[in-house]
């Protein structure tokens, strides 16, 4: 089950270390390492305003019920005296680059899934290390020696059962589930707590008569099949604590994007654009301060009702400059209905590359073409595919 301390001789031998390091509370750690001030007290870091959401609450405020992507108004109500800070992207971004160099000595191998969390696969580096709790042990204690800041460490023979066991014991713990034991681990957990199982999709297990993980491993893999398709086949395995998966070391991100949820609904291509204006300054700043290039732009869209969608855009050559991603957007703005009510609008820098990698001159760093609009000369030259989002990291 979890223990803090995996058995002197284990039964099953670990066929690979994977960590899933998740920073506590980061956005709100950081705020309150950097401003005496908020140490100790409820703090709430997120947007302000009629629409404004919680990104990350402290200790102190979540006690309170303060969540993350809650609405501030509804944590002001909950939390009266709590502080409300703006986040500051660029900051979170550069201790962000830290802990993931922190994570780089420990093995070559880490996947980023955001600022604030990301898999080690320590397989082999015992001997270096020790075994995975004394490992997870040391990443903690090198995190705290150089961000001054804490994290929850889970262990285990694979992503997904990692993943569960750091948010077990948050924060600061250490969660170390040896191979063998996945199973009767996660058996107590909701089955919320399974990959690709949100709120609708729970409630249709429910109804069925599955509340606990333990159903899902107790039930007949074909009959949950025959059921629920591939989600069956997959919530199948997850269940018994199988994950293949391994860890993705391709990029060290995948996206970096800002958004904004908008006091009043708008509609049309000059109120979006306006909106967006400031958010690719964002984006381009932090595409510098993280030192990558994006080879392709994603344009964000919430209607009115809620539905999303998105338009994505492939650049000839990787770009960082407010200039170039102000073209492609210019692109992306025809693409997509700009008429229904929007909520909100974001924009994300994706297929990030290294800004050290070799590159060619863009296109888009030529003034003219950040400014063409329509058809022109400067349209054509653009071989670009645009297509519908089709990625999923996650
Ligand atoms: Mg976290």
């Amino acid at each position: 089950m979890t223990t803090s301390r995996p058995p002197r001789s284990a039964a099953v031998p670990w066929s690979r270390v994977v960590l899933h390091v998740d920073m506590d509370a980061f956005y709100a750690s950081v705020e309150q390492r950097d401003r005496p001030d908020l140490q100790g007290k409820p703090v709430v870091v997120g947007g302000t305003g009629r629409r404004g959401v919680v990104s990350t609450a402290s200790y102190e405020a979540r006690k309170f019920g303060v969540k993350s992507a809650m609405s501030t108004m509804l944590a002001q109500r909950l939390c009266p005296h709590a502080i409300f800070v703006r986040p500051r992207m660029s900051v979170y971004v550069e201790v962000s680059k830290q802990i993931m160099a922190v994570l780089g000595r420990f093995s070559p191998s880490i996947e980023p899934l955001s600022v604030d969390e990301a898999f080690v696969d320590a397989t082999g580096t015992e001997d270096l290390f020790g075994p995975p709790v004394e490992l997870a042990w040391r990443i903690q204690r090198a995190i705290r020696e150089e961000t001054a800041l804490s994290c929850a460490v889970g262990a285990a023979a694979n992503k997904y059962v990692a993943k569960v066991a750091s948010d077990l014991k948050k924060p600061g713990g250490i969660v170390v589930v040896a191979p063998g034991e996945e199973r009767a681990f996660l058996a107590p957990l909701p089955i919320e707590r399974l990959w690709g199982v949100g709120p609708r999709t729970a409630e249709r297990l429910r109804a069925d008569g599955f509340d606990l993980i333990a159903d899902i491993a107790a039930s007949d893999p074909g009959e949950l099949q025959r059921r629920y398709g591939a989600l069956g086949t997959h919530i199948s395995a997850l269940a018994r604590g199988q994950d293949d998966r391994p860890i993705d070391d391709d990029h060290q991100r995948k996206s970096l994007g800002a958004e904004r949820t908008l006091e009043h609904d708008i509609t049309g291509v000059a109120a979006v654009r306006s909106q967006l204006v400031p958010l690719i300054d964002e984006v381009a700043a932090g595409l510098r301060k993280a030192e990558l290039r994006a080879s392709g732009v994603r344009l964000k869209l919430k209607y009115a009702d809620f539905r999303r969608t998105s338009r994505e855009i492939l650049l000839p050559e990787p770009v960082q400059d407010t200039a170039s991603l102000t073209a492609a957007l210019e692109h992306l703005l025809p693409r997509a209905d700009l008429s229904r009510p929007m909520r909100l609008v974001g924009l994300a820098a994706t297929h990030l590359v290294p800004a050290s990698a070799p590159r060619q001159a863009s296109l888009f760093d030529q003034p003219q073409t950040a400014k063409t609009r329509g058809p022109g000369p400067g349209r054509r030259r653009h071989p670009h595919q645009a297509r519908a989002q089709r990625h999923h990291p996650r």
